[in-house]
């Protein structure tokens, strides 16, 4: 990305710049992303001008939306390679979507003695579902350890496999470390023994061109607020005859076909999963930003980002005075301990320049526990960002350096 464009994109982003209009230096985005003014409009008018309720209202403005609310689920599908509109489930967010499938899904097909295989750098809305369908079930949760440079290690995966493994959840991209997961391969192994695999794709659908078919998984959750979009929106992706057998997750109206105090019957999948006024606005918006992520291209985000990650790492190995967690080569999320400063101060000294990254456990305690840290500073890039961040945030660690001696 050229230096020019990367500067048009941030003119894009209004969260971009202090109330005292000073340039912010947002390295959070794998928290949550800022949202380009095109989604900022497109929620203001789906909830001003546009504004109707959907699938019930006879008067247009009412088929207007439901015929907007549609569009989106069916760009959705086409931006992660969906082989029908039908898998797209709109939910509030991943955490919403991983405890759907369990459920759903897992309450019908894991059994008691049934294994489900996590791995240790899950965030915690990918393993608390799990192990409260673990103590229901009497299922048994196992965890794939990682490689050293922090990958969920695959050979460990095949060698945990049995027919008894009933399915495999893992993150697509840590949202720690950045590691990317060979999806495909971790497919190919849980389908070896008959299990199913679910993809936490939170922070691979912000930067990588995804294809569910060429994935082969079976369930894909993201949310919406990570990908440029608004909060109170997320994808669940799952294969149709997956989504045609799964029970449905809550009641209310619109998950019907009809009902009677005697029998009720269900609408098929995905409206089976959407009982209530669903998220209207937030759908639309998310349509738009997947119309500005798509416009750029998430392969070369991808490429953006990873290169900024490769830089930040070089400069801060420089200041001898850094541990580095996770791989080389990662999405975009740097991971990283100042040697004596408390994440949680650095981050604080941060703040005063204009500096925002994250400190803390990321939702992710197995992993500190792993990495033997109670906690790690995270800066994390996202498509506005640029060299200046870096600078910003090497000026902020040197002045936490002077401050703490
Ligand atoms: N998984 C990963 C990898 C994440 O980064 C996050 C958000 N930090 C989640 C799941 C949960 O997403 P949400 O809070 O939007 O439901």
């Amino acid at each position: 990305m050229s230096e020019a464009a990367t500067l048009t994109r941030k003119a894009d982003f209004p969260g971009l710049v202090t109330p005292e209009g000073e340039v912010w230096h947002y390295l959070d985005t794998a928290a949550s992303a800022q949202k380009p003014q095109a989604v900022v409009d497109a929620m203001a008018c789906a909830l001003g001008r546009d504004y109707a309720t959907v699938h019930r209202g006879v008067y247009g403005r009412s088929a207007q939306m439901t015929l907007g609310y549609e569009a989106a689920r069916r760009r959705v599908a086409e931006f992660i390679g969906a082989a029908s509109e039908n898998e797209v489930v709109f939910v509030r967010g991943a955490t919403e979507a991983i405890n759907l499938v369990a459920a759903t899904w897992g309450m019908t097909r894991i059994g008691e003695g049934d294994r489900i295989i996590l791995s240790t750098l899950e965030h915690h809305s990918n393993i608390v579902p799990w192990q409260m369908l673990a103590e229901r079930t009497g299922a048994k949760i196992q965890v794939c350890p990682l490689t050293p440079d922090g990958q969920i290690d695959l050979g460990a995966l095949e060698a945990l496999l049995t027919p008894r493994t009933k399915l495999v959840s893992l993150a697509h991209v840590s949202n720690v470390l950045g590691s990317v997961l060979d999806a495909r391969k971790a497919a190919d192994l849980a389908h070896s023994v008959g299990a199913k695999i679910l993809l936490d794709g939170c922070q691979a659908a912000p930067r990588m061109t995804l294809d569910m078919t060429a994935l082969d998984c079976d369930f894909y959750a993201f949310s919406g607020h990570k990908l440029y979009g608004p909060t109170g929106i997320g994808v669940l992706w799952a294969r149709e005859e997956l989504l045609e057998h799964m029970p449905p997750y809550q009641g209310g109206g619109a998950m019907i076909e009809t009902v009677a105090f005697d029998r009720t019957t269900y609408a098929p999948p995905p409206q089976r999963f959407e009982a209530g006024t669903p998220m209207i606005t937030e759908a639309i918006a998310l349509h738009a930003a997947i119309d500005y992520v798509d416009a750029l291209g998430p392969d070369m985000l991808f490429a953006h980002e990873a290169g900024l990650a490769r830089t930040l790492r070089e400069e801060l190995r420089k200041l001898n005075a850094v541990t580095l967690f996770g791989p080389e080569e990662s999405a975009g999320i740097v991971s990283f301990a100042l040697d004596g400063v408390h994440p949680h101060d650095l981050g604080t000294i941060l703040d005063e320049e204009n500096v925002a990254i994250r400190a803390g456990h990321h939702c992710a305690q197995p992993l500190m526990a792993n990495l033997g840290v109670p906690a790690t500073a995270r800066a994390s890039f996202g498509l506005y960002s640029d060299e200046s961040d870096i600078d910003a945030l090497l000026r902020g660690i040197e002045r936490t350096r002077r401050i703490f001696g």
